[in-house]
Formats: structure tokens, sequence, C-alpha cells
């Protein structure tokens, strides 16, 4: 790719697709990101100091029938690349089909088919922001000798991933990645593109802008947040599971464009497990500010509790292809925790 191409980013507002821009414009790539709406593009446009390079549009809702046609009918002989990161991921509802099923599977099934009307013989990679969830079931993550792969597939069903919201997010994950691959193979001789997807774990680090965190926080910082403003003796739900940094999150989009090994394949974006449990641990030790003050749990336990209560991850095949050294858990979180006190030193 040479670096005068043109990437479209959906959902450039989020916490990752931030750092994604961010990276591309520094690559120099041209950048059309999609927020939803005018002031929420008008103010990653100031953020990024109106780079001329960058430019949004608005799609307000992915949910909608042919929520991507008019973007794809403006650009489409422009776009090159399409980075497809927009996708509800919150458990704030009990409407689990209109909410996070709904928007994820139509989100995906629009943006490749406004391609096919529009782009098919522009557009040469798609990359689709799909996630670990799509990998496992809920149910299966504390199962010790379960060993998930590049190949994994959640075994939920569109009903039995309805059973409470954080199913259903990760059944979002896994009907929306399926509908990319499946329309794919239907659609390989009228389209140009190839596929990819990057598949993160839990996704930690500092948020590209800090001032984000002024105006709420996304579902997986809010872990770390939460953890925080724990109280000294006060006790904290252990999520465990597969984590990486966001600023690997981002290099690794740029890598799927870049390398042409990764055509075609599911990037597992590991670095190892993480438990509350350790994070709460690299919180007391390289914060005396939070020392005394937050919750301590049981010092030192975090890797026996995910020995017993976490499957695993095999991502071998990803480390290779994409090169690169993963951030770890203690420098990702003395970031993400550092940029949190920061800003509410300021508040
Ligand atoms: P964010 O919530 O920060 O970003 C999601 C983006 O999608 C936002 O720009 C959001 O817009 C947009 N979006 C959500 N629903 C709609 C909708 N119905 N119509 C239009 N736009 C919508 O989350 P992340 O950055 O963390 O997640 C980005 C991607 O990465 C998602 O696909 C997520 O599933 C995936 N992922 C995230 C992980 C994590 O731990 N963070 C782990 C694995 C995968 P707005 O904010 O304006 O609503």
């Amino acid at each position: 790719m040479t670096t005068d191409t043109t990437v479209f980013v959906s959902g450039a507002t989020g916490f990752i697709a931030l750092h994604i821009v961010n990276d591309l414009l520094k690559a120099g790539y041209t950048v059309i990101g999609s927020g939803r709406s005018q002031e929420k593009n008008d103010g990653l446009l100031k953020k990024f100091n109106n780079n001329p390079k960058l430019s949004m549009e608005i799609v307000e809702d992915i949910a909608a029938p042919n929520a991507f046609d008019e973007v794809f009918k403006k650009h489409g002989k422009e776009i090159k690349i399409v980075l497809h990161t927009a996708s509800p991921f919150h458990f704030e509802t009990t409407n689990f089909e209109k909410d996070l099923l709904t928007p994820a599977v139509n989100g995906t099934q629009s943006i490749l088919e406004a391609i096919k009307k529009y782009a098919a013989d522009t557009v040469e990679k798609v990359i689709v922001t799909s996630s670990t969830a799509a990998l496992v079931t809920p149910t299966d993550m504390n199962k010790e000798d379960l060993v998930i792969t590049e190949e994994s597939w959640n075994k939920d069903t569109w009903d039995s991933c309805q059973a409470n919201a954080v199913a259903a997010y990760c059944g979002s994950k896994k009907f929306a990645e399926k509908t990319a691959w499946e329309f794919l193979k239907e659609n390989k001789s009228s389209v140009k593109f190839t596929l990819s997807t990057i598949n993160p774990g839990f996704v930690f680090g500092p948020q590209m802008f800090a001032d984000s965190l002024k105006h709420g926080i996304n579902t997986s910082s809010g872990i770390v947040s939460e953890l925080i403003h724990s109280k000294v003796g006060g006790e904290f739900y252990n999520y465990c599971g597969p984590f990486i940094d966001v600023r690997d999150v981002s290099k690794a989009h740029l890598v799927a464009i870049e390398k042409p090994e990764c055509t075609g394949q599911r990037l597992v974006l590991s670095e190892g497990l993480f438990c509350c449990q350790e994070i709460v641990d690299i919180l007391n030790e390289e914060f005396p500010q939070l020392k005394g003050k937050i919750a301590t749990g049981e010092p030192a336990t975090g890797p026996s509790f995910l020995e017993k209560n976490s499957c695993k991850f095999d991502n071998s095949k990803t480390k290779k292809l994409l090169g690169f050294q993963f951030y770890n858990l203690k420098d990702c979180i003395v970031d993400t925790a550092a940029q949190m006190s920061e800003v509410q030193n300021e508040a």
C-alpha cells in the first residue's frame, strides 16, 4: 500500500478507532471517518487540528438499512481500505436484539453491501474489528483446560446468546464476523476486496485524547476506572480473560493493511491473560497515591486464579504474522491509570 491511499474508518470516534485514525495519519494515509452526528464529527476534526488529510461523514445508526450507502456513493471511488470498527459495546440494555445484535450484524452487512454497490472495483481490503468474544462463549471462558486459537468460534446460537447482556454482546461479535466471512464467500466474483479480522481480548491502555475521560468512559476502560475508584477493604468482581493494549490494537490494524500475509486471517490479539486482582496489585504497587485507599483483594493470587478459572489462548500464529511485541500488563495498566489520575486531578 502506498501512503497516498485513502482509508475509511467506521465508528472513528471510538476508543480504539481514535488511535487507529491517529496512526493512519502519522503513516501518511488519507482518512475518511464516520461518526454519529455533526457535533461528534466536528469535535473529532478539532482534536486532530483539522488535519487536511482527515474528513468525516455522518452515519447516525449502523442498524438502519443501507446505513453506509451515502458514504460510498460519495467516496466509493477514493476508498481503497475499509476498517469497520463501529459496533455497540455496552451492557446497558435488556433489548439485546435491538441494541446489540442487530446493529452489529446489520452494520457489517450494510458496509459490505455499500462497497459492492459503489466501490466494488476500488476497495481492496476490508478489516473488521471483531473480538475474542467471537471465539468463545462467556460460559466457556472459565474452562481451565480449553485452548482457544485463531480457528475457534463462540458456540452460542442467536437465541442462546440472549441469556444476558454479556452473552449477547459476545454473540453480536460472532454473528457480525460470520456475516463478513459469509458475505465474501457469496460475493467473491463481484467484489475485489480481501478480508481480515482483528479479534482483540479486553482492550486497556490510554485514551488517544485524555479529555475523552471527562465525557464518560468506554466499556473496557471502565474496568480499570472502577478499580481505581474501589474502596479499601471493598470487594471487586475478578473479571479475567485475554488482554491487549489499545496501542497494539491500532498497530495491528495498520500491519493488517500493509502485510500481505495477514490477508484472509483472523488476528487474535492477546498479550496474555489478566484478572482484576493483577490490576489491583499493579495499582497498589505503582501508585503511592492509591495505596491504602483502594481495594487490595488477595495480593499475588492472580496467576493461580487464572490457572484454575480461565480458558487459555494460543495466538502464536497471530504473533508470528504481526511480528511485533505487545505491551505487557504492567506498562499497559500504569499508562492507563496514570492518565485517569491526571484527568481526575485536573477536575
Ligand atoms: P467504543 O464504544 O469506544 O466505540 C464504538 C464505536 O462504534 C463508537 O464510535 C460508537 O459511536 C460506534 N457505534 C456503536 N453503535 C453504533 C450504532 N448503532 N451506529 C453508529 N455507530 C455506532 O468501543 P471500542 O473502541 O472499545 O470498540 C471498537 C470496536 O472494537 C467494536 O467493534 C468492539 O466490539 C471491538 N472490541 C473492543 C474491545 C474492547 O475491549 N474495547 C475488545 C474486543 C473488540 P458512539 O460512541 O457515538 O455511540
